[in-house]
């Protein structure tokens, strides 16, 4: 199977905007009181906590889409809010691929190992979209997720999210059976007499 590049682009959705109408000394003023006030992932900076980029999410996305062999055009786009948390959806407007949304708060609890987990789901129901359409549930997205990312990150993902929307779900159903490393694979334990 061939990998088509596609774009991948992050769109920071801000709901307020408004027009200053100042004099030029106070324009000044009011842009840097803006940029100050805007967030750190549309001012593109690291900052020192767990603040992702829009160009380190962009670049996860390509990575875990190409690793997955999905060659939809994907757009990330963060919310201020997504009652889902993330979510991803086909694109609207007759435009092909599809969306991932973040909700803010939520990516903002998020490490890197764990955005790349919800990636990787969401990218699950993108596969299955493209491969199975009538097939798409949780537990099958996590499968496709799991091709590419630790169980472990998921989990983790999903502790997050049940603490956030105040529920909770069962994880062995989701994820599968917790495979415990005993003994390692291929190595047989046979008696000696
Ligand atoms: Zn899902």
């Amino acid at each position: 199977m061939s990998y088509k590049p596609g774009s991948v682009r992050v769109r920071a959705r801000r709901k307020h905007t408004r027009q200053f109408s100042s004099p030029p000394s106070h324009g000044i003023f009011f842009l840097i009181l803006l940029w100050l006030a805007l967030p750190a992932y549309v001012r593109g900076e690291t900052s020192g906590d767990q603040t992702i980029t829009s160009k380190r999410l962009a670049d996860m996305v390509r990575s875990l889409r190409m690793r997955l062999q999905i060659s939809d055009n994907i757009e990330i786009r963060i919310d201020d809010k997504n009652d889902k948390m993330v979510s991803s959806e086909p694109l609207a407007g007759g435009r092909e691929g599809y969306r991932i949304s973040f909700d803010q708060h939520f990516l903002d609890l998020l490490d890197d190992d764990e955005i790349q987990a919800a990636i990787a789901h969401e990218l699950g129901h993108v596969w299955i979209f493209s491969h199975h359409p009538y097939l798409q549930t949780e537990e099958l997205a996590n499968e496709v997720a799991m091709r590419v990312i630790p169980r472990d990150y998921l989990k983790k993902v999903y502790l997050k999210l049940w603490s956030q929307i105040g529920t909770a779900g069962n994880l062995e159903e989701l994820l599968g059976p917790e495979h415990r490393q005993e003994t390692p694979t291929g190595v047989a334990l046979l008696p000696i007499n």
